[in-house]
């Protein structure tokens, strides 16, 4: 979604498109981990104005994503569902860049410098912001067994029967005296 500058008004316009967001898939492939698989689009929902020069955004991000478990490493969907805003500011002349630079970071602005906001990078922006840090398929996931590998949500593996409980160490002696 692209935005012309001069359309943008003052008082909050709403708008609701689709944003594709497919790229994000081989930009985690290149990164060797396959954390998350995204789909082609996602539902973004925006509120844009600007105040003086200043654009301000606010939204959110709707869709279905796919994610690998980072215990039992199975894939999992998992809906999205998050808000964002930002601030864009127009790209200072160069002579200012420096000093700039500075505050933008202290501030977490980002500037536009074209006739138009291109609005694909910033979402994917938020896109990424929005994942979780620790995908897990279920907050109770018992992951991979570190003996066998087997997944413990499915069965339970031998390795975990011969592991010795002291607890009831003391009920097989019991057992074995009577
Ligand atoms: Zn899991
Ligand atoms: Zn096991």
């Amino acid at each position: 979604m692209k935005i012309p500058v001069d359309d943008i008004p003052q008082s909050p316009k709403e708008i609701r498109f689709s944003e594709r967001i497919e790229d994000l898939n081989e930009a985690f492939v290149k990164g060797n981990v396959r954390d998350f698989r995204f789909p082609p689009l996602l539902d973004v929902d925006l509120v844009y104005y600007r105040s003086g020069h200043e654009v301000f955004f606010q939204g959110s991000l709707v869709g279905e994503l796919e994610g690998c478990c980072s215990r039992c490493l199975e894939s999992y969907v998992f809906s999205l569902d998050s808000k964002f805003d930002f601030v864009l500011s127009p790209d200072p002349p160069k002579s200012n860049q420096k000093v700039e630079e500075l505050s933008r970071e202290d501030l977490g602005l980002s500037y536009y410098s074209t006739e138009e906001i291109n609005l694909a990078p910033l979402i994917r922006e938020q896109v990424m912001l929005a994942l979780p840090t620790r995908p897990l398929c279920n907050e109770n996931c018992r992951g991979l067994c570190g003996g066998c590998g087997a997944n413990l949500n499915h069965e339970a593996c031998a390795c975990s029967a011969s592991v010795e409980d002291p607890r009831m160490a003391i009920f097989r002696t019991l057992k074995v005296g009577r």
